[in-house]
């Protein structure tokens, strides 16, 4: 079998156990990037070099005796959106165009400490707001499963690059959906972590309250591995949870639901879902049953404001934290030829450098933070806020983890909804809830939709530290589902 097909778990014994070193594996995936990503459009940066340098330096630590951790030496493709000392950083913007970050973001420096190879960064909608990747100033990227379509955002550029073998794993940022999203359309996993278990410190700010890093992976064991490996507390990140991981890769690897209380949130259905998509999600419920766990139904009335607030309170804080973006410290500056003051600079930098969709955010939150309207508006947002993290404390006293569609559609054609953003909000109608919370929840696939032959994701969320039910729910779900379909469900996405 291909080295592109193979797990992350395998590739890491394959390399630990010098059977395949890890420089042919960095080369065969740079080559099956060389070869499908003109189609797909994953990367905005690839730096083959640079990475093969990197794997040959973990081969002569492994030649060495050295022990490494169990990633050691497995590519990854990294968001554009944090920092690397060594490649250029974008957040998918033209203001940042030919920025080089001065320093590694801390989850940049843990990926290189646990020995993995970053063959280059990713696509992503402009500073990660976006559900399509139609928002990034250097063109959207492309679902392998069906080139026409959109792969999901903000992280789009990363689960396209897993979805086509471009990458066994990848790293995304999950402020509203970014990347349960993006798995669930593309038919891979993607988990959102407990706020602050994973350090924002180096990750372009979108919604500080919001913004969680974590991983991207084609089956729950290898985005467990990749969660640990980059977790952790981080004296640099003031929102940095000071309590150990929890015990991802264990419950990974335990993938059983005998005995769990598994709640359905009664809210997530009805108008707007593709049939399906509730249908392969009915399913699973049963199949959960099945396996032993006992499912109930439960209320969540505030989660239908949820939407509502976290338009209020996202573009809030995107507003105060993009007003660096001066023209005077990074990247583009335009009109500065003399005869402009620093203010006009200012602005023409901003107007040429900025999209519509963040101009669209920063006018938004800066009225909704204006006097006079700050407690009608953000104000009112944040209390909404509270009730939603009560619906899930009441919830999770009745049960162990919370279930939904991740989305309420399948991949949707490129160019459907970029005129349209109430639309386009809509794609994470069901993701929104947990990151309000700073909840943990995963999506994992649970098959095809009968409309279009597309992926469809099942949402798993879990209270705060709870990201370990995510994983032991998810690798069950996904072994009794590659049973029946005998493999992962990409095995059935066409060829590129
Ligand atoms: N699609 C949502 C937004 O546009 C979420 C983005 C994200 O999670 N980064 O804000």
């Amino acid at each position: 079998m291909s080295l592109t097909r193979k797990t992350a778990a395998e590739l890491g014994e394959l390399i630990a156990s010098r059977e395949v070193s890890a420089e042919q594996v960095a080369q065969a995936h740079l080559d099956r990037i060389a070869e499908v990503d003109g189609k797909v459009t994953a990367f905005l940066h690839v730096d083959a070099e640079r990475a093969l340098a990197q794997a040959r330096a973990v081969d002569e630590r492994i030649a060495k005796g050295e022990r490494l951790g169990p990633l050691a030496g497995v590519p990854i493709a990294h968001k554009d959106v944090f920092t690397t000392a060594d490649m250029p950083t974008t957040a998918g913007s033209k203001i940042l165009e030919g920025w080089r970050p001065p320093y590694d973001a801390t989850v940049t420096r843990r990926l290189r400490e646990a020995g993995l190879v970053i063959l280059g960064k990713t696509n992503l909608d402009e500073f990660a707001m976006g559900s399509s990747t139609e928002n990034s100033a250097y063109g959207p990227s492309h679902n392998p499963w069906d080139l026409t379509r959109i792969p999901g955002g903000s992280s789009g550029g990363s689960s396209a690059a897993v979805a086509a073998y471009e990458a066994p794993l990848s790293t995304g940022t999950d402020t509203g959906g970014s990347i349960r999203q993006p798995a669930a359309v593309t038919g891979i996993v993607g988990m959102k972590p407990t706020y602050g278990g994973s350090s924002r410190y180096g990750l372009i700010a979108f919604a500080s309250s919001l913004d969680t890093p974590g991983p991207f992976a084609r089956n729950v064991l290898d985005a467990a591995l990749l969660q640990e490996a980059f977790s952790g507390h981080d004296q640099l990140d003031s929102t940095s949870i000071d309590a150990p991981v929890p015990p991802v890769v264990e419950a990974a690897r335990q993938a059983d639901v005998a005995g769990l209380r598994i709640g359905v949130v009664k809210e997530f259905a009805g108008d707007g879902y593709q049939p399906g998509v509730l249908a392969r999600f009915n399913e699973t419920v049963e199949l959960l049953e099945s396996l032993g766990a006992k499912v109930v139904e439960v209320s969540c009335p505030t989660f239908a404001y949820a939407l509502p607030a976290y338009y209020l309170i996202a573009p809030s804080e995107c507003s105060s934290n993009l007003a660096r973006f001066d023209a005077m410290r990074y990247g583009l500056r335009v009109g500065d030829d003399g005869t402009r003051s620093a203010e006009e600079v200012m602005a023409l930098t901003r107007a040429a450098g900025f999209g519509p969709e963040v101009k669209r955010r920063i006018m938004l939150g800066t009225y909704a933070l204006s006097s006079g309207y700050y407690d009608a508006y953000y104000g009112q947002a944040q209390k909404v806020r509270t009730l939603i993290s009560r619906d899930f404390e009441a919830a999770y006293h009745q049960v162990d983890v919370l279930i939904s569609p991740t989305t309420p559609t399948t991949a949707f054609p490129i160019g459907e909804r970029a005129d349209d953003p109430m639309a386009m909000y809509l794609a994470d109608l069901c993701t929104i809830p947990s990151n309000l919370a700073g909840n943990a929840a995963i999506s994992v696939p649970c098959g095809l939709a009968d409309e279009d032959g597309l992926p469809v994701g099942l949402q798993i969320m879990a209270p705060v530290l709870g990201d370990d039910r995510c994983y032991r729910v998810g690798a069950a779900v996904e072994k009794a589902l590659n049973d029946r379909w005998g493999g992962p469900l990409l095995s059935q996405a066409p060829a590129l």
